[in-house]
């Protein structure tokens, strides 16, 4: 039955009609079976529904597998139980109104056993066999249903890209003509509406420079899915603006273009920010170029990438081309080279610089050598990773050249043989070298800081200090002698100069004095001054002694001749002539006592003269001594007087000297006293014997106390004229006491007489001197 209302819902489908056409039993069976086949296998939900009630006749399988019941549950339910959107009335209307020919579709909800839903759409005929049947198709279009949602929101999405991209976006013909534009465009181009930009015209209206649109589109690669470029537009105010545009061509498909769809995005503010970094790179080179220190940056490999100018030729190549891609290594031969690339590697391998890195190398154009400080810093990518170094140096060449001068100045202070003393303007000691603590014997510590008068002696006019200080103040050299003492008191001699230190702007900032210690200097002088005086004045002396021995030689010798003639004259008696015979004697012997005082001195000067030691008793000596009447000329009031100790003193010595010593203090005593007495006497002191010869007479002064011991010295007065002599007395007496291993001195003013002392070592008797006796 079921069937044959198929059969014919069937027979109104093209194709079928052989199934109806057919009269045979079997082949009637078989069009059955095909059909039921093809009905249970249908895709779609068949269901034969008794359009007065709405009540379920036949479902095929994907009905029932569609809705989640078995065939017979179905049969018990209507179509309202699975489909609420079916209005009863529909059923009614369809019974009354559609022929077989009229089918209604809609869409509707199904409802299955476990209470889900999903669309349907729904063909709905009527059929007619016996009665009216209702025939409806329900096909699932869930999965249509999303595609379509799918689609919608796809659509929406797109137009909300359309709408709200940061981007302007447009849809434009080959002549130029907007066929679409969003609203971002209309803003990138400053117009009012998307209307008022869709009248526009590209290549009039949008390119600064409408070639540029004909230029695109004459070269148009259609073989290039997108093109991307920068182009100028211009907005409506007319002002030129950078964008970039991504631009495809939508196609047919022959392959010709339909239209072109672009993206827009305004780039003045990166053209502008790419212009700055351009200046700013430009700058930042041509200041890097212009710095006086070599630059330069290296890569990974420690390969130049840039040089600047000094490093170009501190390298020595003629461009930085040349220098780029290259390690050091290459760039500089040998050590130098290898310790640079080496020095690189650590840089780039521990990520920490090399700060002031002292390097030496030789300059490629003069071959001289140069020192170069270096810093090496690492860079690093986003990562952390050092990527490469940047390298700075500096040449100090001429600072370790100023150094070494330094060096070598510093050495020459300090191992100066003059002392140096280097003062602020205040004057206050700053440096002083070796060679000044070594003169002063001062320390570092007692004298830096304290003013050079610390080495004042006193001894100098303040007036040398004033013009010192003036000169030095004024900026001049000042030259010059001074005394000054030593930490330990001694005084030396020094010639100084003293001079100014300024700096660049002329100020003084310093005094600097260079000494040399003259005291040897000043002493030989002294001594030479010493030296000539004296050749001057035994120049002097001698001349006086030829003067005086010509007086006292010639004196006797005309005496003696005119008396000698006159002893031949007849006319004299007897009596006269033994008056004239004797003053010939007294000026024989006074002559010959000249001429061995002369001796006497040119056999001590030429150390002729030997001692002959004996025991000499003192008390006898000397008691002998006044015995002889010589010393005693009758016309004087003098007496002699003797001076000894009751015991009596033996000393070893030359008894004939002691008596010369003797013979030459008492004559002087007897000649330089005209009343009083002479004494003459002794002291034992221990090792030595002081004997002493004392007048009354005229004394010495002070001042003549010494060199009266030199040779023919006399003093030269009108007192002492008279008494003659010939000034060799004392000097002889002086030194053979010298000889003796003794010294002389005196005690004498004038009017107070004299006293003349002698000490000589007593040189008691001995094994040594018993043998000299002996011999
Ligand atoms: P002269 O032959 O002139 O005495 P001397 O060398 O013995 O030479 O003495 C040097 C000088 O010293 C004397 O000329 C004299 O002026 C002074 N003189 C020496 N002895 C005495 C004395 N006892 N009293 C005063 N003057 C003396």
């Amino acid at each position: 039955m079921i069937l044959d209302i198929l059969k014919k819902y069937f027979a109104i489908f093209p194709g079928k009609k052989n199934i109806n056409g057919s009269n045979s039993d079997r082949e009637g069976a078989d069009d059955l079976n095909l059909l039921r086949n093809l009905i249970d296998r249908a895709n779609d939900s068949i269901e034969v529904l008794d359009p007065e009630t709405g009540r379920f006749l036949y479902v095929n399988e994907r009905g029932c597998r569609d809705l989640g019941y078995r065939r017979e549950e179905l049969l018990k339910l209507t179509i309202f139980d699975v489909d609420p959107s079916v209005d009863p009335s529909l059923l009614t209307q369809m019974t009354e109104e559609v022929s077989a020919k009229d089918s209604k579709i809609w869409e509707g909800i199904h409802l299955r056993k476990d209470g889900s839903t999903f669309p349907v759409e729904v063909n709905i005929k009527m059929a007619a066999i016996s009665r009216k049947y209702l025939i409806a198709v329900a096909r699932n279009i869930t999965a249509r249903k999303q595609d379509a949602e799918a689609l919608k929101r796809s659509e929406q999405k797109y137009r909300d890209i359309f709408n709200y991209a940061p981007v302007g976006i447009y849809q434009s013909t080959l002549e130029g003509r907007f066929l679409t534009v969003n609203d971002q465009l209309v803003r990138i181009l400053g117009y009012d509406s998307v209307d008022e930009l869709l009248q526009k015209n590209m290549a009039g209206d949008i390119y600064f420079n409408p070639g540029e649109r004909e230029f695109f589109i004459t070269h148009y690669d259609p073989n290039v899915p997108v093109h991307n470029m920068e182009v100028r537009w211009k907005r409506k105010d007319g002002t030129p603006f950078w964008i970039e545009l991504s631009s495809h061509a939508v196609k047919d498909s022959q392959n010709h273009v339909l239209f072109f769809e672009d993206f827009v995005r305004d780039i003045t503010l990166r053209r502008q920010a790419e212009d700055e970094t351009k200046k700013e790179r430009k700058l930042l080179r041509t200041l890097i170029d212009h710095l006086p220190y070599p630059i330069y940056f290296k890569d990974r490999e420690a390969r130049k990438i840039i040089a600047n100018l000094a490093d170009v030729e501190n390298i020595g190549c003629a461009n930085e081309a040349e220098a780029l891609g290259k390690t050091d290594i290459e760039l500089f031969e040998g050590e130098i080279g290898h310790r640079g690339y080496a020095d690189d590697q650590k840089v780039l391998e521990s990520g920490l610089p090399i700060l002031n890195r002292e390097e030496v190398f030789s300059d490629k154009n003069t071959g001289l050598q140069r020192w170069l400080l270096t810093s090496k810093i690492p860079l690093f990518d986003e990562t952390g990773k050092t990527n490469g170094l940047v390298g700075i140096g500096r040449d100090i060449t001429y600072r370790k050249k100023a150094e070494e001068q330094i060096q070598k100045l510093t050495k020459s202070v300090e191992q100066s043989p003059s002392s140096i003393i280097i003062t602020d303007v205040s004057g206050s000691i700053e440096y002083v070298n070796p060679k000044f603590l070594e003169i002063t014997g001062y320390n570092k510590e007692d004298i830096v800081g304290k003013n050079p008068r610390i080495l004042k002696s006193g001894k100098m006019s303040d007036e040398v200090y004033r013009q010192l200080w003036e000169t030095i103040v004024s900026g001049n050299t000042w030259k010059g002698e001074l005394v000054n003492r030593k930490k330990n008191g001694e005084l030396y001699w020094e010639w100084v100069t003293v001079t100014s230190i300024k700096d660049e702007a002329g100020q003084i900032t310093n005094f600097i004095a260079i000494k040399e210690d003259i005291s040897a200097r000043k002493q030989m002088e002294a001594e030479l001054i010493k030296a000539k005086e004296k050749a001057e004045e035994s120049d002097r002396l001698k001349s006086a002694f030829l003067a005086n021995m010509s007086h006292e030689i010639l004196t006797p010798l005309n005496s003696i001749i005119g008396f000698s003639e006159l002893l031949q004259d007849n006319d004299f008696d007897d009596q006269q002539k033994k008056e004239f015979l004797s003053h010939v004697i007294d000026n024989g012997n006074s002559l010959l006592s000249i001429v061995s005082d002369i001796m006497d001195i040119s056999k001590i000067e030429s150390r002729q003269i030997e001692l002959r030691k004996t025991p000499v008793s003192v008390n006898q000596f000397l008691s002998r001594l006044i015995e002889r009447s010589e010393f005693l000329p009758e016309k004087k009031d003098l007496r002699i007087r003797i001076d000894i100790n009751s015991e009596d003193c033996i000393i070893i010595t030359d008894k004939e000297r002691l008596n010369q010593v003797f013979n030459n203090l008492i004559s002087n005593a007897v000649k330089f006293t005209d009343q009083g007495y002479i004494q003459i006497g002794y002291r034992n002191e221990g090792d030595i014997v002081t004997f002493y010869v004392k007048d009354t007479g005229i004394g010495i002064p002070e001042e003549f106390h010494e060199i009266i011991f030199e040779r023919f010295r006399q003093i030269e007065t009108e007192k002492n004229r008279k008494y003659g002599g010939n000034g060799l007395g004392l000097a002889i007496a002086g030194s053979l006491v010298e000889m003796m291993g003794g010294k002389i001195w005196l005690d004498s003013s004038p009017g107070k007489g004299s006293v003349f002392y002698f000490s000589i070592p007593c040189n008691p008797v001995t094994d040594d001197n018993l043998q000299d006796r002996k011999s």
